[in-house]
């Protein structure tokens, strides 16, 4: 099984800094689920939070320059407290940083790709964060929550563990109210759930139980099952693999989408939208058929050729992704049109289709 373990920088540092001790325990528990013969990819936050104990800091920095040289103060510390600790299990690590780029382009990506798969063939663990060093808005994923739920899409994982300082999901937030209740399975990530798991931010990590729910809804995207598990019991991880229910258990609906179209739905950031007549919908939806200039009513958004949009109905409703063959101007000059206008208005034409149906995603709910 490959399996992508999440863990948040409250696990592993305290406001004394990293937890040796900590990470030690968790090492000791993920080498124990790579010798079971699975394949470990662990995305780890904590940079930060190390690199403020070096700097001397003593409340998180809100300003990019000092969060970005904490990260970089921090993160040589990381590795080499993974380093140190997985070695003790005669395992090997790998350091990979990645921005959200990474996954804007088909060609970085399949190389972000190639590069993982290959450490993981040589029986390596690597060991992912965000390039937080030279991350600036444009190039963020946010937190580490939907860095792992991109790294999950993009390794193909079976599964993604996100290891967190409560037992799961909760009805309610565990730390401030007696009567919460422990969420044991989710199959669909509703309006009302997402709302339940309100904003419990956390002071050293970044996002708290509503961003481990978006995440955990792109990784069902890809048809991964998620878990959402407590990182500070030993050995739970290995439990949860033998079959043990622990936490909160997401299971994603059947199919899983192909890397490609997990790439289009979930890696690349939309550039606008493309709003589209019923009939078009209908073709999109029911037939799978390409998006052609007939059935478009507008646009909104300034977007290139090549750029991923929304397909969205006379609502506003999106409903399909996919990777647009025209700009935004073109599609305003050819919407409504016959294919065998496209040439006549334009003065050249690419293709028949606005978006063709293999680059079209439909998106679930
Ligand atoms: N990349 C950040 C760090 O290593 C953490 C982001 C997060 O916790 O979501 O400190």
């Amino acid at each position: 099984m490959r399996i992508v373990i999440k863990i948040g920088s409250n696990l592993i540092a305290t406001e004394e800094g990293l937890s040796e001790k900590r990470i030690n325990a968790l090492s000791s528990d993920i080498s124990e689920v790579h010798s079971m013969g699975n394949e470990v990819v662990v995305v780890s936050s904590g940079a930060i939070a190390a690199g403020m104990k070096r700097l001397g800091l003593k409340t998180k920095p809100r300003d990019i320059m000092h969060k970005q040289a904490a990260a970089a103060a921090g993160q040589s510390g990381l590795m080499w407290a993974y380093e140190k600790s997985f070695s003790k299990y005669g395992k090997k690590v790998a350091q990979i940083l990645l921005t959200r780029d990474a996954f804007f382009d088909r060609n970085r990506y399949i190389n972000a790709k190639n590069t993982i798969l290959t450490l993981l063939s040589y029986g390596v663990i690597p060991i992912i964060n965000e390039n937080d060093t030279v991350a600036v808005d444009e190039i963020k994923f946010g937190d580490n929550d939907q860095l792992a739920s991109l790294v999950a899409g993009l390794v193909d994982a079976d599964r993604l563990i996100i290891l967190s300082d409560v037992d799961g999901l909760y009805t309610k937030d565990p730390k401030r109210y007696k009567n919460a209740r422990l969420i044991e399975r989710v199959e669909d990530i509703t309006p009302e759930l997402e709302k339940t798991a309100g904003m419990s931010g956390s002071s050293l990590g970044t996002g708290g139980m509503y961003s481990k729910l978006l995440a955990a809804k792109k990784a069902m995207g890809f048809g991964i099952t998620v878990n959402i598990i407590n990182g500070n019991i030993p050995g739970l991880l290995k439990r949860l693999l033998n079959g043990e229910h622990y936490g909160t258990e997401f299971q994603p609906k059947g199919r899983k989408v192909s890397s490609r179209k997990g790439w289009i739905a979930f890696g690349l950031r939309s550039r606008g939208s493309i709003v589209v007549d019923d009939g078009a919908r209908e073709a999109i939806l029911k037939k799978g058929k390409s998006l052609l200039p007939s059935g478009i009513v507008t646009t909104s958004g300034n977007f290139s050729s090549g750029d991923a949009v929304y397909c969205v109905d006379k609502e506003g409703k999106r409903f399909a992704k996919g990777l647009t063959n025209y700009s935004s101007l073109e599609i305003e000059k050819i919407k409504g049109h016959k294919t065998s206008e496209i040439e006549g208005i334009l003065g050249y034409k690419y293709s028949d289709e606005v978006i063709h149906r293999d680059n079209l995603v439909i998106l679930e709910g």
